[in-house]
């Protein structure tokens, strides 16, 4: 039941993730807290079907980049809570995804706590694991693999990040998902090929994942940024590395929906027989 979780507190921050985008995705504490927030703070990954959820007091304040226009700057934004908080407002900080990955929910996390503002933290799905569910992209699988790497396609200067051994990830990394790649996709395929990444290595990439927009192309890493220009595909883009994408042949569930048979059963041909019950 919805009322038997926490009550939102007057002069209190919750930073909470909205999931990828389907609706269906939002836990019952990010619900919860939508119902309950004076003020809400969302970002442009956030579906206005989300914001339906609001109680109807609710104050919906954008706080992201949609169309062109400049974002906020961080740190006005984090300033701005601490505002909303001090002046006695239920604060709904609302995130993409999960706010902890990729999102900065942890440099607004502490500044409100270096201001005194009490916080509550509500995790989401991220796009890295949920929106490659939604793809038919299992981000592990037994035959395939006993870890992921999740990376960003763009430091802080919007360059692809300096900091992290590509090649130490071409070879270590038995499945690669990126975040805020496409820009950079060509760069990023070439520094894990020269790192000995196979070029065939198979790549997914899926945009607008989860929504009913959601587009999957399927690729190999040499070919990545000549098919996702060909497909004249656009950011928000998840990516994917490695040999998990080929069982999209047999887990990709949506088109199974739409009345799709699955291209194989055994994608990965290891034969392995049906675990007993
Ligand atoms: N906190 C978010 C990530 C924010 S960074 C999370 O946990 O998912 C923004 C990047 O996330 C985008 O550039 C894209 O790579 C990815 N992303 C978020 N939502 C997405 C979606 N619905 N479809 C595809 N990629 C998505």
């Amino acid at each position: 039941m919805l009322s038997d979780l926490p009550r939102m507190q007057k002069g209190w921050v919750w930073l909470c993730g909205a999931g990828p985008g389907d609706p269906g995705l939002l836990t019952l504490h990010a619900v919860n807290a939508l119902r309950q927030a004076d003020v809400i703070i969302y970002d442009a990954l956030v579906d206005d079907r989300i914001l339906e959820w609001a109680g109807p007091g609710a104050e919906c304040i954008y706080a992201g980049k949609r169309g062109g226009k400049p974002s906020a700057l961080q740190r006005d934004i984090s300033l701005r809570l601490v505002e909303l908080a001090r002046a006695g407002n239920r604060v709904l900080r609302l995130k993409g995804g999960d706010p902890f990955v990729f999102g900065r929910g942890g440099e607004e996390a502490q500044t409100l706590v270096q201001h005194g503002v009490p916080i509550r933290i509500i995790p989401g799905i991220t796009a890295g694991i949920g929106g490659l569910a939604y793809a038919g992209v299992p981000v592990t699988h037994r035959d395939v693999n006993q870890s992921v790497t999740f990376v960003t396609g763009h430091d802080q200067s919007g360059q692809t990040p300096s900091a992290l051994d590509w090649a130490a990830i071409a070879k270590g990394s038995q499945v690669i998902v990126v975040y805020m790649g496409m820009k950079h996709i060509a760069r990023i395929a070439s520094q894990l090929i020269d790192g000995g990444r196979d070029p065939n290595d198979p790549v997914a990439v899926v945009t607008t994942a989860t929504m009913d927009s959601q587009q999957v192309l399927e690729t190999t890493l040499a070919r990545a940024a000549d098919d996702i220009a060909r497909a004249a595909l656009e950011p928000p883009a998840i990516i994917c590395i490695g040999q998990a994408v080929l069982m999209r042949q047999v887990l990709d569930w949506q088109a199974m929906l739409d009345g799709a048979v699955p291209r194989n059963t055994d994608p990965l041909d290891r034969g392995r027989p049906a675990e007993s019950a």
